[in-house]
């Protein structure tokens, strides 16, 4: 499969990888648009929002609560930060594997850009 981000995920491509475990992966996104802005992945190749099945409520719960420990580690915790999912093209989704963007470190109270 052609998808950047599995091959993120298997290694293939380089990336600053924060965390890592056996279910998602996070790093760095490489056109920030805030001083914190990183892209949390389940290891999984889920193309969407819209592919998500009722089975893996779990994992995206679970890619929610690393996004909060990220923003702990980060220290933006208790300023805010914003958690996106883009999905569909008029989502504004550009990568087809899921992933939530975690931004901050400036008010995002305006809008992303
Ligand atoms: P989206 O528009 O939600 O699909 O977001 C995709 C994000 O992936 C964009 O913010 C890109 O800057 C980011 N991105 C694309 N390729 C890479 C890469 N190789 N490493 C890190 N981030 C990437």
């Amino acid at each position: 499969m052609d998808c950047i981000f599995c091959k993120i995920v298997a290694g293939q491509i380089p990336s600053d990888i924060l965390y890592t475990d056996d279910k998602v992966i996070a790093f760095r996104d490489i056109n920030p648009m805030a001083p914190v802005h990183l892209l949390i992945i389940p290891r999984l190749h889920v193309t969407s929002l819209n592919d998500m099945t009722e089975a893996q409520v779990p994992l995206i719960g679970y890619i929610i609560y690393v996004a909060k420990l990220l923003a702990e580690r980060q220290g933006i915790a208790e300023k805010g930060y914003r958690v996106v999912v883009n999905c569909g093209r008029d989502g504004g989704q550009v990568v087809q594997h899921l992933h939530i963007h975690l931004l901050g470190g400036r008010g995002l109270i305006n809008g992303l850009g």
